[in-house]
């Protein structure tokens, strides 16, 4: 007894000793600091642009943003002409990096499922991770692995490792539906076949789906609100509902206890009013949203998602059930993003890249949004500063200020004139380190 009492305080200190050794370990390499003059910055936060601004970076942090002023002795600097912009890293709130757009006449996303293995899917999605990064995407959201289980923590480990390139990930794991709420569909009854999202029923199951994609690292939970869209007699767009009032109620409970938040794949209909009243925190897609889901949003602050290149992609012939639902899918987006953006509900910027192939511009969805209305300079806070709010990350990406992490990308031309010139990404640098310069 007395023994044990003098050796606790040994150990104590032994502990405390090697807690402050880790703390004060020096870094492998000295910070750097490296300073950029933009001859114009769009910021992610202000509403115009500003002119010859000197950014300091130090390690994986902005240091400092001035307008004009001399570079830190020692520091590396980088001029940008007048001809390129430079912005915050932008962020695409709605990715899919382990599904691959697969063409529907080569078997869709059944043969990813069915036939590729887990290893194939996941070198894929490196490769979707390092796109993004390429083309100026320093943050995602990727809102599940379409059967690919917990890879995306995998992916996302190896990113933050440094032991591949890519975004920062706020994963989603597996997603959730119900029963008959989600492929892979139509195969013999006898059949059990993999789904590309983890099913459950009733309010107490959906509850224990959620705690373990929380416990295995699912930074969101994904919820699929609506699943199979067909057009009805009076060429109204229906969408069939899944989880109940009182399963997604059950799902967003646990999540927010846990200080996560609810992304709701939702087209609108039933399955959108039971996502709104049951608290979702971002409805994905909203293709058919009605006057009452909008002010609902509104009045809630629920994010919106609107994904709306995916739906011009692939259309079915014209004269055929799935060719009148993809028309009208598209056409009621157009008019839910318009009336959206009219009535002030929060909109982030996202894509559904992965339902579209990564080969294809990321940037390409800046272009819809601002064909149907949004200017530019709202476009590009949606995928900066609005976006990061999304994420719960306000000040931390999506802008470039003070204590915010060194995700700067520069473009070629001027993006408010142009929105194209995010096709042309000349410089990436993510967290403090340059990933491409042109
Ligand atoms: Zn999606």
């Amino acid at each position: 007894m007395t023994r044990s009492i003098a050796i606790l305080p040994i150990f104590f200190i032994l502990f405390l000793a090697s807690a402050v050794a880790q703390k004060s370990r020096p870094a492998a390499t000295p910070e750097k600091t490296i300073a950029i003059r933009a001859a114009t910055l769009i910021d992610g936060a202000s509403d115009q642009p500003r002119h010859n601004v000197l950014i300091v970076v130090k390690g994986n942090k902005i240091a400092s943003v001035s307008d004009g002023g001399q570079p830190p002795a020692g520091a590396d600097v980088i001029n940008f002409p007048a001809s390129v912009t430079v912005l915050p890293g932008l962020i695409d709130t709605h990715t899919h990096i382990f599904l691959q757009g697969e063409d529907p006449a080569e078997g869709g996303c059944d043969i990813q499922l069915l036939k590729y293995p887990s290893s194939f899917r996941a070198a894929r999605a490196t490769i979707a991770a390092r796109r993004c990064l390429e083309q100026g995407f320093t943050t995602i959201r990727d809102v599940e692995t379409e059967g690919a289980g917990y890879g995306d923590i995998g992916i996302k480990m190896a990113i933050n490792d440094a032991y591949i390139p890519g975004p920062r990930i706020f994963a989603s794991t597996r997603a959730i539906s119900v029963t008959g709420g989600y492929p892979l569909e139509g195969y013999n009854p006898d059949i059990v076949v993999p789904k590309g999202a983890q099913l459950g029923d009733g309010p107490v199951e959906l509850r224990k789906i959620t705690r373990e994609q929380l416990e295995n690292g699912a930074d969101w939970i994904k919820v699929y609100m609506t699943h199979r869209s067909w057009v009805d007699k009076q060429g109204h767009l229906v969408s069939q509902p899944t989880l109940t009032l009182d399963e997604i109620k059950a799902v967003v409970d646990e999540a927010h206890g846990q200080q996560h938040k609810v992304a709701c794949h939702s087209y609108g209909g039933i399955g959108m009013r039971r996502a709104l009243d049951g608290g979702c925190d971002s409805i994905e897609h909203g293709l058919d949203l009605s006057d009452q889901d909008i002010a609902q949003m509104v009045k809630q602050g629920t994010w919106y998602v609107p994904t709306l290149g995916i739906y011009y992609m692939d259309w079915a012939p014209e004269n055929t059930p799935d060719g009148q639902r993809d028309r009208t899918r598209a056409s009621a987006h157009e008019v839910s993003f318009k009336k959206a953006l009219k009535a002030g509900v929060k909109i982030a910027f996202g894509t559904d890249m992965g339902g579209i192939p990564w080969t294809e511009p990321i940037a390409n969805e800046f272009g819809w949004m601002v064909k149907f209305g949004m200017p530019p300079m709202d476009a590009i806070k949606a995928a900066t500063s609005r976006a990061a709010e999304l994420l719960d990350m306000k000040g931390e990406i999506g802008v470039i200020a003070p204590g915010a992490y060194a995700d700067i990308v520069a473009v070629h031309g001027d993006p408010l004139a142009s929105i194209e010139a995010f096709e042309n990404v000349d410089f990436v640098m993510k967290d403090g380190a340059v990933f491409k310069e042109k």
